[in-house]
């Protein structure tokens, strides 16, 4: 007999909001720093397209460093391996910010999810396309097959504003010569990536095709190669919680990622997609109530990839 997954979220939902509300909502981005920290939304979406929401799994937020996996999985598709020259896939075991390893590693940042490395991959999409935002854009329209996803230009001019650390990695990134178009033009796209607002419900239809082998599901249409579904779902499980992705993966057990916009999406391989959004985030920078009911969820449904 199958999982009833509706009754699992509900209970699930309902003992995480009983208990206490820890963490901060993040200051460094004026715009974000305002939102309604109890804001609480749970989406769940199986490949067969059967969906179930709880909370407020319908309202837009800043979906912040989850736009990584789709500026990461477009631009590998374009490029293919060639991709792993200008950035590697090891975990970093630093801050989503840190400036560290970079002078070590020579400008080649550790992998795609931290900030050095999305920074890389939209200087690859500078190089590749006509109008990186727009092309991104309808790629995340097209995997929610809903129009709505959008820049959130108010947050994109607040973070640019406020993108000292991005600035200061971009260019020392420049010296390495492993960005090649204008720094500022490299933060501006990478600021509006970070900007653009979707709900849960959005979300968790958006990666189905990474727990698909990378096609669509319904329409089959492959969105990327088996191979490369699996190389990014891989990057997800060890790289996808900044310094807390092996945490991740002991108590919960399933490729995901997170942003501080108090996002996180985490896929079970062939099965379904999850995504959680509350914006408190913990010491680490991810989402304190999203860590809870992702662990108890996984502890529920005795679902994870191992
Ligand atoms: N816009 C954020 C930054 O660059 C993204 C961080 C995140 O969600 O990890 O600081």
């Amino acid at each position: 007999m199958g999982k009833d997954y509706r009754q699992i979220i509900a209970d699930t939902y309902a003992s995480i909001l009983s208990q206490e509300n820890l963490g901060k909502v993040p200051d460094y981005i004026p715009e974000i720093a305002c939102i309604d920290e109890n804001k609480f939304g749970v989406s769940f979406t199986d490949l067969n397209g059967f969906n179930f929401g709880v909370g407020d799994f319908e309202e837009k937020f800043s979906i912040q460093s989850i736009s990584k996996i789709f500026a990461l999985s477009f631009t590998y598709e374009k490029l293919g391996e060639e991709l792993w020259k200008r950035v590697d896939v090891e975990p970093s075991g630093t801050a989503f910010n840190s400036l560290v390893q970079l002078e070590a590693d020579h400008g080649i940042p550790r992998n795609p999810f931290i900030n050095a490395g999305a920074l890389v991959i939209c200087d690859v999409l500078l190089e590749n396309c006509k109008n990186p935002k727009d092309e991104i854009l309808l790629y995340i329209r097209e995997l929610t097959d809903d129009e709505s996803a959008d820049f959130n230009e108010k947050v994109a001019a607040s973070e640019m504003q406020n993108s000292f650390r991005n600035a200061a990695m971009a260019n020392y990134m420049k010296s390495f010569g492993n960005i090649r178009s204008q720094p500022d033009a490299v933060i501006e796209l990478y600021c509006h990536l970070c900007s653009i607002e979707m709900s849960c419900r959005q979300l968790s239809k958006s990666l189905l095709y990474l727990a698909n082998g990378g096609k669509l599901p319904g329409s089959n249409k492959h969105i990327i190669s088996l191979n490369k579904a699996r190389r990014i779902n891989a990057i997800l499980l060890t790289c996808g919680f900044y310094d807390e992705s092996g945490e991740f993966s002991f108590l919960v057990g399933l490729p995901g990622k997170s942003g501080v916009g108090g996002g996180i999406i985490a896929l079970y391989p062939e099965h379904y997609c999850i995504a959680v959004w509350s914006p408190k985030l913990n010491p680490k920078g991810n989402s304190y109530r999203g860590m809870k009911f992702l662990q108890e969820f996984t502890m529920q449904t005795r679902e994870s990839i191992f």
